[in-house]
């Protein structure tokens, strides 16, 4: 089993814990998330009841907080269309508040879906500057994705039964099993409901099968995503 609470920094591909992630991107890559016109905040996303499920990421101060709802549908959450909002402690933030309004060093949430509802914990850990880019956010580093075991065979799960997804063990089962199941009514599970596993704090709730995630890892990114032009002398 991999650990959960490691992930990649999308900038350079090391497998970092998810604390220690902050410090890296600021230290170890200055010159991303340290030089440019464009000021941005760092923040770190988890879902708050799952905490293993995590991203860093930066975006512009001048940007709403509309943008950031969709970044987070599109990475996280989006199902059906259910209703989201943000809020501190104390108030809900209205979607048409900027981001500079945050302060460094605050927590807020962000809620979607107000029956099946997944609740994500937001921390802005640091003011930062990138060169500007039309994007409002720029996707940093996120968890590698949990594996799961087939509760019938063993091999590697694709579906969770999301009749099981609040148990403490909730039930994976592998492509074949999961449609063996489908055919059995008479020795499967009494409530069958397969969803494709996401790598999402929204994982098997509602709909969610992660249609819309498209910021899946494959190797460093450090030229995809918006670098500065690299400087002439640079020390390697
Ligand atoms: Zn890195
Ligand atoms: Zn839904
Ligand atoms: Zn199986």
């Amino acid at each position: 089993m991999r650990n959960l609470s490691k992930g990649n920094c999308y900038i350079c591909g090391d497998v970092i814990g998810k604390r220690a992630m902050k410090r890296h991107l600021l230290e170890k890559h200055a010159e991303y998330v340290g030089s440019g016109a464009e000021r941005c905040y760092l923040i770190r996303a988890e879902g708050a009841e799952a905490p293993n499920y995590w991203i860093y990421f930066d975006i512009a101060l001048d940007k709403k907080l509309s943008s950031l709802d969709n970044f987070l549908r599109n990475i996280w959450l989006e199902c059906c269309g259910h209703l989201s909002e943000f809020s501190t402690p104390a108030d809900i933030l209205g979607k048409g508040r900027i981001i500079a309004e945050l302060d460094v060093g605050e927590i807020f949430y962000h809620r979607y879906d107000f029956g099946t509802t997944t609740e994500l914990k937001l921390v802005v850990e640091s003011e930062t500057t990138r060169p500007k880019q039309r994007g409002a956010i720029r996707l940093l580093a996120r968890n590698i994705p949990p594996e799961h075991s087939c509760l019938k065979c063993g091999k590697k799960a694709d579906y969770i039964n999301a009749a099981t997804v609040y148990d403490e063990e909730p039930a994976y089962y592998c492509k074949e099993c999961t449609e063996m199941l489908m055919d059995d009514t008479e020795d499967g599970p009494a409530e069958f409901y397969p969803l494709l596993i996401t790598n999402s704090p929204r994982c098997g709730e509602c709909g969610y099968e992660g249609e819309f995630d498209r910021y899946e890892y494959t190797a460093p990114l450090a030229d995809d995503i918006k670098a500065p032009a690299r400087s002439k002398n640079k020390n390697a």
